[in-house]
C-alpha cells in the first residue's frame, strides 16, 4: 500500500472497491542528498510541479469528459478555476486511495474514492483547502525537497545553483517524493482555515467542512479491516480536533446548524 500524506486526506484500505490504488510507476531508490545553495523560484516550483503532475496523470485512471466523476467535480469546481488570483485546473483520478491533493502549478487532484464518501458541501471544503494549499504557496516547499531527492544532488552536482532539467526517470522520482511529503500542522490549520472562509464567502454550508473531518474521524477508528489504515491516521492531525475548530468558528458566526450524528454513507455518493 501506498502512503499519501500530501493533504488532508489519507489514503488506505478502500471503502467502495472498485478501481486501482494510484499508481506511482516503478520507482525505488529515493535518494535524499540536497543542495542549499539551489536557487528555487516560484517558476521552478510551477514548472516542476507541472511535470510531476503530468507524470501522475499518465500514470493513473483520469475520469474522462462524460464521467459522473467528472461531471459531478466540474459542477462544484468549475465556477473556481480563477479563484483567489490562481489559475486552477482540476481532475479526477478513478483510484480506491481516499485522498486529495494541490500543486504549485495550481493543479488539483480528487480521488474517486473520496468523491464516493463525501457530500457535496463536504467537497467544496476539500476543494476549498486544497485552493489554500495553492494559494499559501505550502507545495513549493514540497516540490523543492521532492526535486532534490529526484536530482540526487550531490556535492559535486549542487556546484550548479539553478534548477537543471530532469530526465523521465527522475521526474517520477520527484512525483513519488512529492506525494510522499507532507505538510506541517500549521500549513494544514492554515489551509483549513481557507476553507472555512472560502466555505463562507460563497455562502456554502460550513457544516461541510465539520463533517467531513467526521467522515475521516471514522475511517481512522473504523478499520478493524483496515489496520493499515488506522496506523497511518494515528500519525496525522486529529480528525476530531479539526472538526471542533469547524463546530466553534461557525457558532461564533451563527452558521451552525447541528448535523446530528455523522456516518459514512453506505452507497457511492456519486451517481
Ligand atoms: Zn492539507
Amino acid at each position: 500500500m501506498k502512503k499519501i500524506t500530501v493533504c488532508l486526506m489519507l489514503i488506505g484500505a478502500a471503502h467502495f472497491v472498485d478501481a486501482q490504488k494510484i499508481s506511482l510507476g516503478k520507482i525505488t531508490d529515493v535518494a535524499s542528498k540536497g543542495s542549499k545553495a539551489l536557487t528555487f523560484t516560484n517558476e521552478d516550483a510551477v514548472k516542476l510541479s507541472k511535470e510531476s503532475v503530468d507524470y501522475m496523470d499518465k500514470n493513473n485512471a483520469v475520469a474522462g469528459p462524460k464521467d459522473p466523476y467528472t461531471v459531478r467535480l466540474n459542477k462544484l469546481f468549475g465556477k473556481h478555476k480563477s479563484q483567489d488570483g490562481l489559475t486552477l485546473n482540476y481532475k479526477v483520478y478513478k483510484v480506491t486511495d481516499i485522498n486529495a491533493f494541490a500543486c504549485a502549478d495550481g493543479s488539483v487532484r480528487v480521488f474517486s474514492s473520496l468523491m464516493d464518501i463525501m457530500t457535496d458541501d463536504e467537497l467544496l471544503a476539500v476543494i476549498g483547502h486544497e485552493i489554500g494549499h495553492v494559494k499559501n504557496q505550502d507545495t513549493k516547499d514540497a516540490i523543492k525537497s521532492a526535486y532534490l531527492k529526484a536530482a540526487a544532488l550531490d556535492a559535486a552536482s549542487s556546484a550548479s545553483s539553478t534548477v537543471a532539467t530532469l530526465n523521465d526517470s527522475q521526474v517520477g522520482k520527484m512525483a513519488n517524493a512529492f506525494l510522499d511529503a507532507s505538510h506541517s500542522k500549521k500549513q494544514e490549520s492554515e489551509a483549513d482555515t481557507y476553507s472555512y472562509d472560502f466555505m463562507k464567502a460563497n455562502k456554502y454550508n460550513v457544516v461541510g467542512a465539520y463533517t467531513a473531518f467526521k467522515k475521516l474521524a471514522l475511517l481512522s477508528e473504523g478499520g478493524t479491516a483496515q489496520s493499515g489504515f488506522q496506523k497511518m491516521f494515528n500519525s496525522h492531525p486529529d480528525s476530531n480536533k479539526r472538526a471542533e475548530a469547524v463546530k466553534k468558528r461557525a457558532e461564533k458566526d451563527g452558521l451552525w446548524k447541528d448535523p446530528g450524528t455523522v456516518t459514512l454513507p453506505k452507497t457511492k455518493l456519486t451517481k
